[in-house]
């Protein structure tokens, strides 16, 4: 196995020494700063409470209020004149929350980028382009910053602009891309708009993160571009991206734990699950000297994957991201998540790239319709073969979702895109 740096092959031993030392380093830190000053005071931890990273449970969870309401500055743990750099989590809603980072942390933020990069085979040869949004949003200089670090030539391409994208890729031979997995299906349906096939590219590996997506929808991308495609995770709250990637076993995403505790607890009791029960990911950074987080409540849900991973590496895997504990929505008594839809149009060839669910009330009672893009070639006048169509995914999702929704068939490209992150959602029911 060819390897970024040593860490990757500690052994969980190793890892659980190097773990509580930097837990006990960074609890140190936490205390520069009033917030975590008084809430680990309150909560009775002292100096030398912790003497096992399982004594973390001890500790109280950080939520996104926490860290809203602090904002900007009320978490920093270091004199301001050692930040280097800012970055802010993507939501659209509320107050924003503002990470701060010294240029240790940016080091050791490119370095576990790197070591994602190049666990998935990128290389110093490789061209590297980045289809992901720059500026605040860490998806742009947080991978760009880990591309150059393995010595990549790299194309800070921004987000969007189908055109330019294709044009770089074409004149650089871009051969590695992060990219947003609703953006991919879209760049891949300009190609074949322009009369070219996407799999004739010298695209080889996709790095595929920033919002959930279905095994489905990653061999669907795998196919379309003839690359493998790469699931990355992370949060601004913890860095951005870095913090769980998939090895070339695609099979979970290693969470680099010489970085980062995980934990994933009953989103209502706050306990530990058992190994391979879904549940909310808490994470505590290790390494952070700007703006430690200790327990932070992610909202998203996953489940550690039970034993040990094919590749050899000791650090724990972690499931695709299922949702968000904020993305569930219950419609009859039934709660469900977007991905769920998802996993069930995506096995249907006729679909295209994108789906929409829309929650009503029609006075009697929920209706939930899903409109589903229908590609080109599928998309005929005849009523009667898109009415079996409709019937047939009307009743797969029946059975999944234990609700039948009404099935929308509509023309590809006609659903709105967003340029970030995709709404899968809207919810037009009357809030009680
Ligand atoms: P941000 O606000 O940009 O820091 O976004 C972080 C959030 O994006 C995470 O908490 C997840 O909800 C989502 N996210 C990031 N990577 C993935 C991924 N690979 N799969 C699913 N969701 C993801
Ligand atoms: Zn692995």
């Amino acid at each position: 196995m060819e390897i970024f740096d040593s860490a990757e092959l500690l052994d969980r031993d190793a890892i659980t020494e190097i773990q509580l030392k930097r837990l006990k380093t960074t609890l140190a830190r936490t205390r520069k700063c009033d917030f975590y000053k008084k809430r680990l005071a309150d909560a009775g931890i002292g100096e030398n409470s912790i003497s096992s990273p399982d004594a973390l449970e001890n500790i109280p969870f950080t939520t996104k209020d926490d860290l809203r309401s602090q904002y900007p500055k009320g978490l920093l743990c270091v004199n301001q004149n050692e930040i280097v750099r800012m970055h802010c989590s993507s939501g659209t809603t509320g107050s924003p929350v503002a990470i701060c980072h010294t240029q240790n942390d940016i080091n050791s933020w490119a370095d576990l980028m790197a070591r994602c990069m190049y666990m998935v085979g990128v290389r110093k040869e490789d061209v590297f382009q980045n289809m992901s949004g720059y500026g605040l949003f860490t998806g742009g200089l947080g991978i760009h910053f880990g591309a150059e670090r393995i010595g990549c030539m790299t194309i800070p391409a921004g987000a969007g602009n189908s055109r330019r994208q294709i044009k770089l890729a074409k004149d650089f031979g871009t051969t590695v891309a992060h990219i947003l997995p609703s953006y991919a299906l879209i760049l891949g349906e300009h190609i074949r708009n322009m009369g070219e096939d996407p799999a004739d590219y010298p695209l080889k590996i996709a790095l595929v993160g920033a919002e959930p997506y279905t095994e489905e929808f990653r061999k669907r991308l795998e196919t379309l571009f003839n690359m493998k495609v790469y699931n990355s995770y992370g949060l601004s709250e913890m860095n951005g991206p870095g913090v769980g990637f998939e090895c070339l076993q695609q099979n979970g995403l290693h969470i680099w734990e010489d970085a980062y505790i995980p934990e994933i607890i009953d989103p209502v009791s706050g306990k530990h699950v058992d190994d391979g029960e879904i549940g909310e990911l808490v994470m505590t950074s290790l390494c952070r000297e700007g703006m430690p987080i200790l327990r932070y409540r992610t909202r998203d849900l996953t489940r550690f994957i039970p034993g040990d991973c094919e590749c050899g590496r000791k650090h724990r895997r972690m499931d695709r991201i299922l949702g968000r504990a904020d993305d569930m929505f219950i419609v009859k008594g039934v709660n469900i998540y977007p991905m769920q839809i998802e996993q069930v149009i995506m096995t249907f060839p006729e679909v295209g790239q994108n789906y929409h669910i829309l929650l009503e009330n029609d006075g009697l009672g929920d209706v939930m319709r899903v409109q589903v893009e229908i590609r080109d070639e599928y998309f005929v006048e005849d009523m009667r073969i898109l009415h079996n169509l409709q019937k047939t995914i009307a009743q797969r999702l029946r059975d999944e979702i234990l609700v039948t929704p009404k099935v929308d068939l509509v023309e590809n490209n006609s659903l709105p895109r967003t340029e970030g992150k995709a709404v899968r959602v809207t919810d037009s029911r009357q809030k009680k």
